[in-house]
């Protein structure tokens, strides 16, 4: 219990953007090159990209990434690390893609993995004709899920939960839960993986699965790489489909669009992706409506305003097999029949499943080009019980957030009622919630309303309404300064989430990037 004590009681220095060069400890250095062997490489120069994440905000330099070739590679450096004790302060995080928003995946004079390099010295092995399990593949956990979806079509099927982008590892997205419009049926990623090998804070190589070694197994899925870094992952798959009608429809009314999108998460004949956006004072709105999607009735459309209004986008998608081209529209229609929206607003468009799951990667690209890809991201997730949702809309949007040209508000409910509760993930304490996402870009040189003090100033009134209206709200993708912050926000589960770190990782040497535990010292 003393090193608990040592490592609670923490309070975050909120160093943003430093550009401190610092002096690695030269005993650290020769110690590690010295004493580790190796069958990858730990590089004290290739470290640079270490330091960056796609929030584009935090930058802590470490002191060596570790590019492992095998599982190994890493249970010898954590047990190194582990075994120096109190006498270092070096710290370890893995690192999957890097597209963290707060420094997550940086450890500041610390070691860094480079998951993806793990990932390119293994290989996927897939179960499908197996009588006894339902099929699955067991990836390396620095695998990006768009290779596994290319490697899983190519033999008829594909998992069943994923993120709005594919460009992220599995390790990365199962420390947080991975949702998207797939998470109403079939749970968040944390829900669709079965065995997991991980290697925790002392360097032990453990399986774990729901059965064995269960309370790792809960502990690490959700758990921001607080008990173990993740090498390995069973995840289920399922028949992947081959095409997408994928459709958007817009509501002025959000009571309508709110009671739409609950009624279609909490049927089972229903679409296959349930999601949905905000629009606030966008002009021309439809004109701009993407070029791929044809308006049933462009005319009217057309004269649809939008400026100076809210407006809710519901975006849901229906999957099919090349075979059923000749029902899925009728099967559409019988779906759509059943909702309340503007009825000229419909738009549909009929692409690939692989089009529909990395549409993303396609904005990524155009974004790329214009130089606004690498710009900071003061993203914020929030998780809002179903009861609350009404208040916080009618708090923030066209109050706080006057107009949504900063990046996508994301808004879609999810119902838990058949998650895997006993994972480290922190949800509200409704059954149904929705997952608002305000994913903003800041731009550089601006003083103006896209300007990162801007839209970091919006967040936080954002986060103090949900304070001050007792909105219940939870954090996803969190991040906190302090400790006693952690605690209101793992509320009930704290003293559980505490307990594993004290089993699993005892000297806090894991992922300082979350800044939830110190290292003891
Ligand atoms: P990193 O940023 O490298 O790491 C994330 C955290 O996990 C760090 O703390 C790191 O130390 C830890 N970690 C990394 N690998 C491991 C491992 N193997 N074992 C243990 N811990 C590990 N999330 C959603 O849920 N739904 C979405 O739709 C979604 N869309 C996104 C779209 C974009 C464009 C971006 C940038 C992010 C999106 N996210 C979404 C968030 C994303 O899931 C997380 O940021 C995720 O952590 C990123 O994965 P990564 O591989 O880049 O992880």
């Amino acid at each position: 219990k003393i090193l608990i004590a040592l490592i609670l009681g923490y309070t975050f220095d909120k160093n943003k953007i430093s550009s401190t060069t610092y002096l690695p400890s030269h005993e650290t250095i020769t110690s590690l090159m010295t004493n580790l062997k190796l069958d990858g490489e730990l590089s004290f120069h290739n470290i640079h990209h270490a330091s960056k994440d796609f929030g584009n905000q935090f930058r802590f330099l470490p002191l060596a990434v570790l590019y492992p070739n095998s599982v190994s590679d890493i249970s010898t450096l954590v047990n190194y690390i582990f075994q120096m004790g109190l006498t270092s302060d070096v710290t370890i995080a893995p690192r999957g893609h890097g597209h963290s928003l707060e420094g997550q995946a940086q450890a500041h004079q610390g070691v860094v993995i480079n998951m993806e390099s793990l990932a390119k010295s293994q290989e996927m092995r897939f179960h499908i004709d197996d009588n006894t399990s339902p099929p699955f593949v067991d990836v390396s956990a620095g695998e990006l899920w768009i290779n596994i979806l290319h490697e899983s079509l190519k033999l008829g099927f594909a998992p069943k939960s994923w993120t709005d982008y594919l460009h992220l590892t599995v390790g990365g997205t199962l420390s947080n839960a991975g949702i998207s419009g797939q998470a109403f049926r079939h749970g968040p990623q944390i829900n669709n993986v079965h065995q997991l090998q991980v290697v925790t804070g002392t360097g032990e190589v453990v399986t774990c699965t729901k059965e064995t070694n269960s309370d790792l197994f809960h502990g690490v899925l959700g758990g921001l790489g607080q008990f173990g870094i993740i090498t390995r992952a069973h995840i289920s798959l399922e028949p992947a489909p081959e095409m997408v009608k994928w459709i958007k429809v817009l509501y002025l009314d959000f009571a309508t669009f709110t009671k739409d999108q609950e009624q279609l998460i909490s049927s089972n004949n229903s679409f296959d992706y349930v999601e949905g956006f905000v629009l606030i004072n966008r002009t021309g709105l439809l004109n701009n409506w993407r070029s791929s999607i044809k308006n049933k009735d462009p005319v009217r459309a057309r004269r649809f305003v939008s400026e100076g209004k809210t407006i809710f986008c519901l975006e849901i998608a229906k999957y099919f097999k090349k075979e059923d081209v000749h029902t899925i529209d009728q099967k559409v229609e019988n779906l759509l029949s059943k909702l309340n929206y503007n009825e000229f607003t419909l738009s549909i468009s009929e692409v690939s499943y692989v089009e529909f799951l990395d549409r993303v990667h396609v904005s990524e690209l155009k974004l790329q080009e214009k130089g606004l890809w690498d710009v900071p991201h003061p993203w914020l997730n929030l998780l809002v019980p179903k009861s609350k949702i009404h208040k916080f809309a009618d708090e923030i949007f066209g109050k706080i957030l006057t107009d949504s040209s900063n990046g996508p508000i994301l808004i879609y409910p999810v119902d838990k009622s058949r998650w895997n509760t006993k994972t480290s993930m922190v949800t509200p304490n409704e059954n149904v919630f929705y997952l608002v996402a305000f994913l903003s870009s800041a731009m550089p040189s601006s003083t103006g309303s896209d300007s990162l003090e801007n839209i970091l100033s919006q967040n936080k009134k954002i986060l103090e309404v949900c304070e001050t209206a007792s909105l219940e709200t939870k954090q996803y993708l969190p991040h906190y300064n302090t400790q006693e912050e952690w605690k209101k926000h793992f509320g009930s589960q704290w003293e559980v989430f505490v307990g594993r770190k004290y089993l699993y990782d005892p000297l806090a040497i894991l992922t300082p990037g979350q800044r939830i535990f110190q290292k003891a010292v």
